[in-house]
């Protein structure tokens, strides 16, 4: 397709605008799509997420709650009490032994500890009842880093607590489920006689409840304060969290590395504490590790503890799986740019186009007939249009040209034409003389020379006036037609001077028609006008002499014919 004069063509900017339009309508759809998506892996991970904490929860609690309510039974044990109330008393101590023995058997974890305020014992046995016999451990001591705890608790008046604790001297790490003792006789319960429970191993713990190998997914259980009790990477722990000063402390700041999320995440903690009912799970979204993460975070009352859940959302529900839906509909859109091209191309360009070539021939003036472009609709009226329009020219022109030549034909023949009496001119009769030697000479055929000159003009002019004068001058130019044939040519010379060219067969035609034209003259009468008699030089020629050595024996003819006392005849060989 051609370039326009005006730069570019109509094929050519549809196309740059169809494809910018698509781009932004693709870029556009981009982003609406992605927003899209994210909202909705946003809505879904947070219903995952709730799921997953209530589920979670479920999880922790289910085997927690059993363990502490047995600690709370044994807290109570009457024999347990009676050994705390007195604990001095040797004979106290296997009956509240024989008890322990008994939890030891019911703890899910076959251990129990017994730590008494009054004399600090601490009765411990593990499943491998590897105790029997000496479940005295050690005594307490207030003074130790290592027992600190124990006095902590009783001093905190806290009922029940859970602590993840590595007890150096079983070499174990474990979550210690901690209950006071409290001496129910003294009725307010006021009185805090020691504390029992038993240790979860934190390994087992971990791998049942928090390690669930679930892609995209983790779990973690942080306290009241956002110390981090319960995660798959214990580095992260913070063990013994009870004891240790606050700025020692593994919180959620680690996890939440950015402040202001952190902030959040304390703030929806304790909106948590407040709230009705405890399966509400609140969400959060975080960056961490460089990840985008929902967290869901739900607060477990029985335990104390918060489960917080991480959810990583691209790996759980990448919005690179959209890409190829994506990819999908902008192919069809350029499909669909595709086809309107090719159609508009068809219906539309082609066409257009083709009418513009034709435009173009039908101004370069070319002869070729006009060749149309097939179109449709308003498309195809147009191109009718436009052949009715160059139809419309080309008859103009043709006309145009038909007057141009005919004018022309008109200018010219005035111009070899004598205004006055519509014989040839002078150039005009000069033409012919020239054609006529020519031919003369290839074909051998004569020709005739005749000059006539009007006797006294002049007078006539004098006498009766100049109009007088053209009269006569158009009066005997009509003799000289009538008095030579179709095929010769009479011509005014200038002022009374005429010039006839015959064409001859033989010598006595010339003779033939001087006399006719004399006798006409002769005879010619007009009311009012006086007769005229002219003096006629003549000669002939066979066209291989120079046209005017011919003319100038004729002359000389006239002359003689003059000299010799006028209106006659001199005929020179
Ligand atoms: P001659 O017998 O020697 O030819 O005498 P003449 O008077 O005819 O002399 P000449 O041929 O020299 O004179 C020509 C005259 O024709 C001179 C001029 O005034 C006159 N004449 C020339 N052209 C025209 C014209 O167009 N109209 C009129 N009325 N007179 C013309
Ligand atoms: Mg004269």
């Amino acid at each position: 397709m051609s370039d326009s004069d005006s730069g570019m063509s109509l094929k050519l900017r549809f196309s740059i605008i169809t494809f910018s339009l698509l781009i932004a309508a693709s870029v556009l759809t981009y982003l609406l799509v992605a927003e899209i998506v994210s909202s909705i892996v946003n809505s879904w991970g947070r219903r995952v997420v709730e799921i997953q904490v209530l589920n979670d929860s479920a999880r922790i609690l289910q085997p927690l709650e059993r363990e502490i309510n047995i600690a709370f039974d044994m807290a109570g044990n009457k024999a347990i009490q009676n050994l705390a109330l007195n604990p001095e008393n040797p004979e106290l101590v296997d009956t509240a032994l024989e008890e322990m023995e008994d939890y030891r058997e019911v703890f899910q974890s076959r251990n129990y500890f017994v730590g008494l305020r009054g004399n600090g014992a601490y009765f411990h046995n593990n499943e491998k009842n590897e105790y029997a016999g000496r479940e005295l451990r050690y005594f307490l001591d207030p003074q130790s880093d290592e027992d600190v705890w124990f006095y902590r608790l009783m001093e905190e008046g806290l009922d029940f607590h859970l602590n993840v604790n590595p007890d150096v001297e079983l070499g174990i790490t474990s979550l210690w489920i901690d209950v006071l003792m409290r001496d129910h006789r003294s009725g307010s319960g006021e009185n805090v006689l020691g504390v029992v429970g038993t240790g979860i191993p934190l390994d087992a713990f971990l791998s049942e409840v928090v390690n669930v190998h679930q892609a995209g997914v983790s779990t973690l259980f942080v306290d009241r304060y956002g110390a981090i009790q319960l995660y798959r990477d214990p580095e992260m722990i913070d063990y013994a969290s009870f004891v240790k000063p606050e700025h020692e402390k593994h919180t959620i700041d680690l996890l939440f590395t950015n402040p202001e999320e952190s902030a959040k995440a304390y703030s929806i903690m304790e909106d948590l504490l407040d709230a009705d009912d405890f399966h509400t799970v609140k969400t959060l979204n975080a960056g961490i590790d460089g990840k985008q993460i929902l967290a869901g975070i739900a607060y477990l009352p029985t335990i104390g503890w918060y489960e917080i859940s991480l959810l990583d959302i691209q790996e759980i529900m990448p919005v690179s799986r959209f890409v190829p839906a994506l990819i999908i509909f902008i192919l069809v859109l350029f499909s669909v740019l595709g086809i309107l091209t090719l159609f508009l191309g068809n219906e539309f360009f082609k066409p257009i186009a083709a009418l513009e070539q034709a435009t173009r021939r039908l101004g370069s003036d070319s002869h070729e007939p006009l060749i149309l472009p097939r179109a449709k609709g308003e498309i195809n009226g147009l191109v009718r249009s436009f052949g009715e329009m160059a139809d419309a020219i080309k008859n103009n022109t043709a006309e145009l040209e038909r007057q141009v030549e005919e004018r022309t034909s008109e200018l010219k023949s005035l111009m070899l034409a004598d205004p006055l009496t519509g014989l040839l001119n002078r150039r005009g009769m000069s033409e012919r003389l020239y054609d006529q030697k020519e031919r003369s000479s290839r074909t051998d055929a004569r020709y005739g020379l005749v000059w006539i000159d009007i006797d006294f003009f002049k007078e006539i002019n004098d006498t009766y006036g100049h109009a007088m004068g053209d009269t006569v001058l158009k009066a005997v130019s009509s003799i000289f037609v009538e008095s030579i044939r179709p095929y010769d040519y009479a011509a005014r010379w200038g002022g009374d001077e005429f010039l006839l060219l015959l064409s001859l067969k033989s010598n006595a035609e010339i003779f033939q028609i001087i006399e006719r034209l004399l006798a006409s003259i002769r005879s010619w009468k007009l009311e009012g006008t006086p007769s005229v008699t002219v003096s006629i030089g003549a000669t002939t020629s066979d066209g291989r002499e120079p046209v005017d050595d011919v003319l100038q024996r004729a002359d000389d003819a006239l002359y003689r014919a003059k000299e010799k006392g006028r209106d006659r005849v001199e005929i020179s060989d």
